[in-house]
C-alpha cells in the first residue's frame, strides 16, 4: 500500500502552484511506514489528493513530487517518458553536429527532482541527488541505455547535498566502462576536452555556453583577463572571436593544463595566451597596484552563497571582487560578470554590481544580460531553477 503524507492545514498552496517540494514542517502526519525514496501520496489536511512523490525521511524536503496527475504511476515507463521528453526538447534546441555537450535532464525543471543528466559526445554523466532518484536508479539507467544505445554512462553522485538525503557519495561507470574519463565535445563548433571522472561537477560548465558566445562577440582586438578560467573555454571562444591576447587565471593546475590543451585542440596561436596559477582575489589586487589594465575582464567565480545565512557575506564578496575588477578595466572597456548563486536574485546581483561601480568610482552601463543556456530551462512553477546571471558592463 502506498503511504500517505497528510499536510498541516493551509500548507497546500505551493503544491497547488505545482512547486514540487514538501517541507518537513508542512507535514502533519504520515500514514504508513514509507522507506527512503518510496513513492507516497500527498493530501491536504482535509484529505484531498495533491500529488505523488518520493519520500525522504532525512531531508528537510520531505517529499519531492513526481506527478500532479493522480492517474500517473511511478514506474520504469514514467522515467523513460520524462527523460525521453527532456531529450526531445534538447534535440529541437541544438544542431548536434555543432554542439554535442548538452544537459539532457535538468532536475526539477524537467519534472525529475534531484536528477541531472549531461551528455558529452557519446558519454552520459548522471548525478542522482535525491532519495527518489536513488531509489529508481535502475529505471533511470535502463531508460538511458534504451534512448542512447552504445553510449557509456558514468555516475558523478559525489555532491554534498546527497548527505542531506541520507545518501553516500557514489562515482563510477554504470554502463560500457571506458579506460579514462576524457571526452572531446563540440560547442558551436569549438572543441572542448571534458574529463567526466576528474573534472568539476559532471565534468564541465555547460550552462555558460551562451556567455562564451557572447565573449566571442565582444572580444575582437581586445586584451582579455579570464578570471576563474577552469579549462579556459571563455579564452578559446574569445580568441576565436578575434581577441588579441587572453590571460587565464585559475588556482587549479590541472584546469590550466587542460586550458592549454583546449587552445591546441582548436589550432589557436599559443603566443596569444597566458596561464596564471593564482588566487584571483590576490591577483586582481596586485594588477590594480601595478596599474595593469585590460580591455575586457571576465569574472565567473564559484558559488559564494550555499544557503540563506551566507547571502549577506556573499553580497560583500561579489561587491568587493567586482569593484577591483572594474578598476582594472580600461576606460571604455568591458566587464563580463557572473553569479551562479541561486539565492542571489537577478535584481540583487545588479544592485551589488552597481554598488561596486560606485565604490570603484567608475560609470557602468549594463549593455547585455546573460543567463544559463537553454538546455538549463526554468519551469514557471520552479523559479529556483534560475541560478546563473550575467551582466555585460561597459565601464567608463
Ligand atoms: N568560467 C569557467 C567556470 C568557472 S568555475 C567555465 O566557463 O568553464 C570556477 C573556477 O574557479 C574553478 O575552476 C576553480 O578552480 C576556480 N577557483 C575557485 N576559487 C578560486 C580562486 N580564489 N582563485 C582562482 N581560481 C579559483
Amino acid at each position: 500500500m502506498t503511504a500517505t503524507v497528510i499536510l498541516q492545514a493551509d500548507r497546500e498552496k505551493s503544491l497547488k502552484r505545482r512547486h514540487p517540494w514538501v517541507f518537513s514542517k508542512a507535514v502533519k502526519q504520515v500514514k504508513g511506514t514509507p522507506n527512503s525514496g518510496d513513492t507516497v501520496d500527498v493530501v491536504t489536511a482535509d484529505g484531498n489528493w495533491l500529488g505523488r512523490g518520493a519520500y525522504s525521511p532525512d531531508s528537510q524536503i520531505r517529499v519531492r513530487i513526481w506527478t500532479f496527475d493522480q492517474a500517473e504511476v511511478i514506474d520504469s515507463e514514467f522515467f523513460s517518458s520524462r527523460i525521453g521528453q527532456a531529450w526531445q526538447l534538447r534535440q529541437q534546441l541544438f544542431d548536434l553536429s555543432q554542439t554535442n555537450g548538452i544537459r539532457v535532464v535538468a532536475a526539477e525543471s524537467d519534472g525529475l527532482p534531484g536528477l541531472t543528466i549531461d551528455l558529452y559526445a557519446d558519454v552520459l554523466v548522471c548525478q542522482l541527488l535525491s532519495a527518489g532518484v536513488e531509489r529508481h536508479r535502475k529505471h533511470i539507467v535502463a531508460a538511458l541505455v534504451q534512448l542512447f544505445p552504445g553510449y557509456s554512462i558514468y555516475e558523478r553522485s559525489d555532491v554534498d547535498v546527497r548527505k542531506k538525503e541520507g545518501l553516500q557519495a557514489v562515482t563510477g561507470w554504470l554502463h560500457l566502462p571506458r579506460e579514462h574519463g576524457e571526452v572531446t565535445i563540440l560547442e558551436n563548433g569549438m572543441k572542448i576536452l571534458v574529463d567526466v571522472v576528474n573534472g568539476h561537477k559532471t565534468g564541465f560548465y555547460l550552462d555558460q555556453r551562451d556567455s562564451r558566445s557572447a565573449a566571442a562577440r565582444y572580444a575582437k582586438g581586445k586584451t582579455v583577463l579570464n578570471c576563474f578560467s577552469y579549462t579556459g573555454t571563455f579564452a578559446v571562444s574569445a580568441l576565436r572571436g578575434g581577441a588579441e591576447h587572453v590571460t587565464n587565471v585559475d588556482m587549479s593546475e590541472l584546469a590550466l593544463e587542460t586550458a592549454k590543451r583546449n587552445a591546441q585542440a582548436n589550432d589557436l596561436d599559443l603566443s596569444k595566451l597566458d596561464f596564471s596559477k593564482a588566487d584571483v582575489f590576490k591577483l586582481l589586487r596586485s594588477y590594480k597596484e601595478q596599474g595593469k589594465q585590460f580591455d575586457m575582464v571576465i569574472l565567473d567565480p564559484p558559488k559564494f552563497a550555499e544557503n540563506k545565512a551566507q547571502l549577506m557575506s556573499a553580497c560583500r564578496g561579489y561587491k568587493d571582487i567586482n569593484r577591483v575588477a572594474m578598476q582594472i578595466v580600461k576606460p571604455g572597456g568591458l566587464l563580463l560578470t557572473f553569479s551562479c548563486s541561486g539565492l542571489m536574485e537577478e535584481a540583487l546581483f545588479q544592485k551589488v554590481v552597481a554598488d561596486a561601480a560606485l565604490d570603484a568610482n567608475r560609470d557602468c552601463l549594463f549593455i547585455e544580460r546573460l543567463s544559463q543556456a537553454s538546455d538549463h530551462p526554468i519551469a514557471s512553477f520552479y523559479p529556483e531553477g534560475h541560478y546563473l546571471k550575467g551582466l555585460v558592463c561597459l565601464i567608463r
